[in-house]
């Protein structure tokens, strides 16, 4: 039974749209300008800025007397109240499962948050298990969280496909393992030269498609 290693943010569930959704009316309960939401979207960079930096960057702008701890805390159910399975992709996920693959979330983050936001959407019902990186020790793009990944589910490396939308650790971190990978562009271009994906696709349905089909 082959791999399918999947990346979870704006792979699996939606972040960006949480996140705006949560951004909006945090701005609008602390009486900020509505227009202040291009600067938290750009502090926040599409989620790789540290939810703790994120919080710091908030108390400085608005003189917020608010502990960072109770803002990284509103953040993160903040985000995880907004976040929704896509039943396109759950669907695929049991294409994936029915087809003998074997899914496998692969995710950079906080045991927390991640985990709140599998069960809570009722993702895990459609995956075999799940790696955070802060329990596993080890980040996206080091090889060995996909190592940890494969060890877990008593499964070979060999034969795994990688799926995410990050050029560097989903792409990056397949092209440094050995393993073919599928890139959802979400209307970005490539342009990274040091790696490139096997295959560019819009949607985790395609992604699995293009799995299915060998490439
Ligand atoms: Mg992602």
């Amino acid at each position: 039974m082959p791999l399918l290693l999947l990346d979870l943010d704006n792979t699996l569930l939606d972040r960006a749209g949480p996140f705006r959704a949560w951004a909006e009316g945090f701005l609008a309960e602390i009486g900020a300008p509505a227009a202040d939401i291009d600067w938290l979207l750009s502090i926040d960079a599409d989620g790789l800025t540290d939810r703790w930096d994120i919080a710091d960057a908030i108390r400085d702008r608005y003189a917020l007397r608010i502990p960072s701890i109770d803002l990284v805390e509103e953040l993160h159910d903040g985000v995880v109240g907004y976040t929704r399975l896509d039943p396109l992709v759950a669907c695929a996920l049991r294409i994936a499962d029915d087809a003998g693959w074997l899914p496998v979330v692969v995710t950079n983050g906080s045991v927390r948050l991640e985990d709140a936001k599998i069960r809570q959407t009722g993702l895990d019902r459609y995956v075999a298990d799940w790696v955070i990186s802060e329990e596993a020790g080890v980040s996206k793009p080091n090889p060995r969280i996909f190592a940890l990944a494969a060890q877990r589910a008593r499964l070979p490396l060999r034969g795994a496909w990688v799926v995410g939308d990050s050029p560097e650790a989903d792409i990056g971190g397949a092209a440094a393992v050995g393993l073919p990978s599928v890139w959802l562009h979400r209307g970005r271009s490539w342009t990274d030269t040091r790696f490139a994906p096997t295959r560019t696709v819009d949607s985790l349905i395609a992604a699995v498609s293009v799995v299915l089909a060998g490439g």
